[in-house]
């Protein structure tokens, strides 16, 4: 009695690439004595379609000609008709788990959650509230300081007021912040529309940049830090895993650096005393807890070179699924295998559900 499980890959986010290869990832070594499983792929642009075959036309991404557009995905449920796959023969496939396997706006900050709260399918992974808590750097940020998580300093500001009164703005950020300064887009992900200033000029250049990609900024003190990370897993009793410490090639972790170049190199468990091992895995549950996360999150830390202060810096609700990626290697150093991983997070989504 196989469990009919879709993986739903791709998307319209700057990170469909990213996708594929977690799903390639996921669809080889997830358990197929146990589960059937479907793949839906998202195009950029956003159209559904059904998939059937190799995990390798998955990552080169050449399953949108392969699609089978002819089997129906009805996630909706309307009038008399069935949830699941409509194939061409007549028969339907329900779906008993939705593995959302995206990363980034439409997959990871709540919007396609709603849709699977509206079909009632069990999914994978956290609902509406969290997920997109957890893409708004700046709403995340307020959470987080009302749980007393110890943060960066950091302001805001956006696209109207920016616009009306741009020099006044950057006056008031230099007040609060110093040199270097991080630009950050809110809802973005993937270091996307990320840059460091140095000074008024770069400030402005970087806000600019920022505002491509969403109306609301948040700006950062910057600080010379290890990266550490830490991988979430759970519904009402949550484990956190060994950390692990990111190090990047370049200034910053970049989109080129986390996906194109892949200079930056990893350390699992990071090198760090136990005592702030310990607090890092006890911040990361508090974290995803006080977002009302379930089922896994990656959160991620710096340890200030300097100060060997901590700081938490943001949750990813969706983290990268491939098994050379952070949030399955720290489970994999804390005990639990990849297949095992997918398993557990199956039975999450069922579980949470009940
Ligand atoms: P994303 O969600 O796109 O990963 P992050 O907030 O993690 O965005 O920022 C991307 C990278 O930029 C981080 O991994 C780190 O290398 C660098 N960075 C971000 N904020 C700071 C900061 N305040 N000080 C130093 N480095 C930072
Ligand atoms: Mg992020
Ligand atoms: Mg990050």
């Amino acid at each position: 009695n196989k469990l009919n499980v879709a993986l739903i890959f791709g998307g319209k986010s700057g990170e469909h690439e990213v996708s594929l290869l977690s799903t390639a990832s996921i669809y080889k070594h997830i358990n197929k004595e146990k589960y059937n499983v479907f793949t839906i792929g998202i195009t950029k642009d956003g159209k559904w379609m059904y998939y059937e075959g190799t995990e390798e036309n998955i990552r080169n991404g050449k399953w949108v000609n392969l699609a089978n557009l002819n089997v129906e995905i009805n996630l909706v449920p309307m009038g008399n008709k069935e949830v699941g796959l409509l194939f061409e023969d007549g028969h339907i496939e329900k779906l008993d788990v939705l593995f959302p396997v995206l990363h980034g706006p439409y997959g990871e900050d709540g919007t396609i959650q709603g849709l699977f709260e509206i079909s009632q399918i069990p999914y994978v992974g956290c609902g509406v509230l969290a997920s997109s808590v957890g893409m708004d750097k700046l709403i995340c940020k307020k959470v987080f300081t009302q749980l007393g998580l110890p943060q960066v300093n950091y302001t805001d500001t956006n696209r109207w007021v920016f616009n009306k009164e741009s020099e006044k703005e950057l006056d008031s950020i230099e007040d609060e912040l110093n040199y270097p300064i991080f630009v950050k887009p809110a809802n973005l992900g993937s270091s996307v529309g990320i840059s460091k200033a140095n000074d008024r000029k770069e400030l402005l250049e970087g806000i600019n940049e920022a505002l491509k990609y969403d109306s609301r900024i948040v700006l950062e003190q910057g600080i010379d830090a290890r990266e550490i990370e830490v991988a979430v897993l759970g519904n009402e009793d949550v484990k956190a895993s060994i950390a692990g410490e990111i190090k990047p090639a370049k200034d910053f972790y970049d989109y080129e650096d986390k996906y194109i170049n892949g200079t930056s190199t990893y350390e699992i468990p990071a090198n760090i005393d136990s005592k702030s091992m310990e607090d890092i895995r006890n911040m990361a549950v508090k974290a995803f807890k006080g977002i009302d996360g379930k089922g896994l999150s990656r959160v991620d830390f710096f340890i200030d070179k300097k100060s060997g202060e901590i700081f938490i810096n943001e949750i990813n609700t969706l983290p990268g699924f491939t098994n050379i990626s952070m949030y399955p290697k720290m489970w994999e150093a804390t005990g639990l295998d990849y297949a095992d991983l997918i398993d557990k997070l199956i039975d999450l989504a069922l579980d949470s559900r009940k």
